[in-house]
């Protein structure tokens, strides 16, 4: 890894960077990943790099979705399994859910080297590498395990293509989508849309899955029953909108106050 100095004023979104580089260099990352992380990248930014209290209300939600599931699965791709595999292997321990290596640009050499990755940080059974059922797609997300998400209730996707997580939604799954663009097809497919970074949301989804461990399923049905999506989104692109016009009012000029033709 390159060496950022500690007090850099972008130290952690670089450390960050860093990581699926490395994850690109060590072949559990494709390197298709570093423009995925370069989009995510863009809309972190446009965000405020903070975790908003619809992304931790949508985090909250998906917790109970996954501790009342019978057959959860979290989906892992290159990009996860550089930047949080130990926070994956935590999270799926805590909700009892089963990990599943899953590629779009899938090869057998790299599913056997990130379940390798994640087994090394403690996972236990990773599934992946069977590939004996397939999804109604026409690239590697198709292939799956019969035994993990083909029969999974609710699945947790982490940076997903939006083909997929469609086909997951009209296979009658609850879908779980982590993703800093609220635009794109998976954040507008999803049942719940977590617009944050997956470095923020996998540690938040772990404290709220610690401390609802407990509570009993009744009320866990609430807090899924009494969610709303649509509010998640539009926060989302409220947020957005406002960091841009505050911005543009702090350069001075009031809106609409362009000579024409100049
Ligand atoms: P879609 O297929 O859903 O329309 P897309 O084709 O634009 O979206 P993909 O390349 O399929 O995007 O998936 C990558 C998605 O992951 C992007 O929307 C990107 O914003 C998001 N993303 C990348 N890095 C992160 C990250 N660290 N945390 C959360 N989301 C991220
Ligand atoms: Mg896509």
């Amino acid at each position: 890894m390159s060496r950022i100095p500690p007090d850099h004023p972008r130290y952690l979104s670089l450390v960050t960077r860093d990581k699926v580089v490395e994850g690109v260099k060590i072949g559990i990352t494709d390197i298709h990943g570093l423009i995925a992380h370069g989009r995510g990248e863009t809309f972190d930014y446009l965000i405020g790099e903070k975790t908003t209290d619809m992304a931790a209300y949508a985090q909250r939600a998906a917790v109970a979705m996954l501790l009342l599931a019978k057959r959860p699965v979290i989906s892992v791709n290159g990009n996860t399994a550089a930047l949080v595999p130990d926070e994956l292997v935590t999270l799926a321990d805590i909700t009892r859910a089963k990990l599943e290596v899953n590629l779009f640009h899938r090869s057998e050499a790299r599913i056997h080297k990130i379940i390798r990755h994640l087994k090394s940080r403690g996972a236990g059974v990773v599934l992946g590498h069977k590939g004996d059922a397939r999804l109604d797609l026409s690239h590697g997300r198709a292939i799956v395990d019969k035994d993990g998400i083909y029969s999974a209730d609710v699945m947790l996707v982490p940076l997903e293509d939006g083909d997929r997580c469609q086909t997951l939604v009209n296979m009658d799954k609850k879908v779980i989508a982590i993703d800093l663009n609220p635009l794109s097809r998976t954040s507008l497919s999803a049942t719940v849309s977590i617009v944050d970074n997956i470095i923020r949301s996998i540690p938040n989804m772990i404290q709220f899955a610690r401390d609802m461990k407990e509570v009993e399923p009744y009320r866990l049905q609430k807090v899924v029953d009494l969610y709303d999506n649509r509010k998640v989104l539009s926060s989302a692109m409220y947020e957005i909108n406002e960091t841009l016009k505050n911005e543009a009012v702090r350069q001075g000029i009031p809106w609409n106050n362009f000579p024409e033709n100049e």
